[in-house]
């Protein structure tokens, strides 16, 4: 037997994951979790700069995937519409508001340990406030369980917020965040970059070469501080 490494057919199977769930179509800006995550991704996402990595294509592709496999057939998913923000929980069900996350993460470091990423917990309270809720139901699915070998296990729990609290992340947070984006949408001037995100995000992100250039060409002072991340973070 003779074994022969097999690159077109990998690219076969990219293409059709990243057709299959529109990885590569420009979704329209305004759609909540833009307002959550980094306002810099998010207006070079609506321009296309740069393509989805194959890793990327991956990571969206089996987040989908188990998405529809998780998603019982009676659950409902409608787009809400507030001050012009779109909103889509991955499901209602039995009238509930539900959100699905997949992770690589260990089990053995649960997030109930850990306390959950700010980012789910900012687009949670922005869907309360556009729904008029303030229970959420979470169902994390580890894919990698949490011994060895690993085993994949599910969790899931509801958070309960107040209402001070949505109506202070949506107008001190997520409506401030769409001024910055709907103004970089309409001058073609993106946000600063680093500076309209969390440090973390620029970790893996795909355009953590063209926000070097952005804030290079633009005379944006980098500080010893951000220079030092930058090199811990990309080397
Ligand atoms: S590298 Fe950082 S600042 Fe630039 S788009 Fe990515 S997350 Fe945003």
């Amino acid at each position: 037997m003779k074994r022969i490494d097999n690159q077109e057919l990998k690219r076969k199977m990219l293409v059709h994951l990243a057709d299959l769930y529109k990885i590569k179509e420009v979704r329209e800006s305004n759609h909540l979790s833009s307002y959550i995550t980094c306002r810099t991704k998010s207006f070079l996402d609506a321009k296309q700069t740069v393509e989805p990595t194959d890793e990327e294509v991956l990571l969206f592709a089996l987040g989908y995937g188990l998405q529809d496999v998780l998603t019982p057939k009676d659950a409902d998913a409608p787009v809400i519409e507030v001050n012009g923000i779109l909103y889509r929980p991955d499901m209602i069900l039995d009238r509930r508001l539900n959100e699905i996350k997949t992770t690589r993460k260990s089990a053995k470091y649960h997030y109930m340990d850990d306390s959950l990423p700010l980012t789910w917990i900012d687009y949670m309270m922005g869907g309360c406030f556009m729904r008029g809720d303030l229970e959420y139901d979470l169902i994390i699915l580890y894919m990698m369980g949490n011994y060895s070998p690993p085993f994949p296990d599910i969790y899931a729990e509801t958070e309960l917020f107040e209402l001070p609290e949505i109506t202070d992340n949506w107008n001190n947070k997520i409506l401030p965040n769409k001024a910055v984006l709907d103004e970089a949408l309409a001058t073609g001037v993106p946000p600063e970059p680093f500076k309209n995100c969390y440090d973390w995000e620029c970790k893996y992100c795909r355009y953590k070469l063209v926000c070097q250039t952005i804030a290079r060409a633009s005379g944006i002072s980098m500080s010893e501080e951000q220079i030092k991340k930058d090199s811990e973070l990309w080397g």
